[in-house]
């Protein structure tokens, strides 16, 4: 069986973790994590960049930077993961649902404005695939109505807006290094910090509400409790194999982008049949290759086309279930808008295994097969 997903090793990994163990420095905050820091800053163009337990956990630490109070609004798409609304939702926010734009699948721009209240208190794009949202006319609306922006990059290490990284753009973005994003430690993340203003409280928030970062730093004679905080930090060993994935970083980004036009260009005929959309990418963001995905006739056409291709060996896989129709999505939040391309994309969406060493021919091979035979019959 060809699997959805295998995270790709550079081979360095293990020499780093070595080195860890051998330095025998375990706990947060070491070399390895330092390095990782100066790397992200380098590569980003963030102010700041502190590695978390995952984006979730950079999610979190958002949501207290944002000073999020129990009925605050927070507008986002609602075709995400739900790490991006339950991040608010623990500290009493409300998730404010927008529709997609139908091209990137991204949040609809243009629905922000109309979705804002006195409530509001801060705009969460989520980059899907790691094609940016419109980030200038969102910037623009923020800075009109006084909101934060809090980007959820979790799919965007590597991509670009109009040549800024995404993660750069917003107050504070939010990386994932989940072992099924593009560049791994397993579990993990990052917090970028853009609004200098905000670094500071950003470390103690970090180091559960201590200011036991100036203290190392030498900036404070003793460290204390001094604000609402957490333990949002990753141990060395995380660091250390995080370290060797940064470094491959724009290798890691190329080697898949590789596979990402293997499949795009090979679907360009199916697309002409009309049996499929193909993912559209402005000119003006360069994406990372984090997810093929297509868009086809109907769920009962995807549901087919899965059963047969899994019958031959390979396993696509689909998501997400629209937050504003989950369960937990109808009680903590709500719908602004009609969610019509949320619904009708989210049922059509099938994404193909895309990953360093996967069988591109066997898995396009096998998806046009499938799909030859589902929609060549409707
Ligand atoms: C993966 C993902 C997350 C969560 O990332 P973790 O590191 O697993 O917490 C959040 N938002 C989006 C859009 C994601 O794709």
């Amino acid at each position: 069986m060809e699997p959805f997903n295998r995270p790709f090793m550079t081979g360095r990994e293990f020499v780093y973790i070595a080195e860890a163990y051998a330095n025998g420095m375990l706990a947060g905050d070491g070399t390895f994590t330092k390095q990782c820091h100066a790397l992200l800053q380098q590569q980003i163009g963030c102010a700041q960049a502190l590695l978390t337990h995952s984006c979730t956990a950079a999610l979190e630490m958002s949501a207290l930077l944002a000073d999020v109070q129990p009925g605050d609004e927070i507008v986002m798409p609602s075709y995400t993961f739900t790490s991006t609304a339950n991040a608010f939702v623990l500290r009493g926010g409300v998730p404010v649902f927008v529709d997609i734009r139908p091209d990137t699948l991204n949040l609809d721009e243009t629905l922000i404005e109309a979705a804002i209240t006195p409530r509001t208190k801060a705009i969460v794009p989520v980059h899907y695939a790691g094609v940016a949202c419109e980030m200038d006319p969102i910037l623009g609306m923020a800075r009109q109505h006084g909101l934060r922006v809090i980007e959820d990059a979790a799919q965007g290490y590597g991509s670009t807006y109009h040549g800024r990284p995404l993660g750069s753009l917003g107050d504070l973005g939010c990386l994932s290094f989940h072992e099924t994003k593009n560049v791994i430690s397993g579990e993990g993340g990052a917090l970028l910090v853009n609004d200098p203003a905000l670094g500071e409280r950003a470390e103690i928030v970090r180091e559960k509400g201590t200011n036991r970062s100036a203290f190392f730093r030498g900036a404070v004679d003793k460290y204390t409790w001094v604000d609402v905080g957490s333990s949002y930090l990753p141990g060395e060993l995380i660091a250390a194999f995080l370290w060797a994935q940064l470094q491959q970083g724009e290798d890691i980004t190329r080697r898949r982008l590789g596979i990402w036009q293997h499949y795009h260009d090979g679907l360009a005929a199916l697309e002409q049949r009309g049996w499929l959309r193909r993912p559209i990418v402005p000119p003006h963001c360069q994406h990372n290759a984090h997810m093929y995905y297509v868009l086809l006739p109907s769920l009962a056409a995807r549901q087919e086309v899965i059963r047969r291709m899994r019958a031959a060996g390979v396993s696509p896989v689909f998501h997400y279930v629209p937050l504003h129709s989950s369960p937990a999505g109808r009680r903590f939040g709500r719908a602004a808008t009609p969610m019509t391309h949320t619904d009708a994309l989210s049922e059509r969406l099938l994404r193909l295994p895309l990953w360093i060493g996967v069988d591109r021919d066997l898995v396009l091979r096998t998806f046009v097969d499938a799909c030859t035979a589902v929609c060549g019959s409707l």
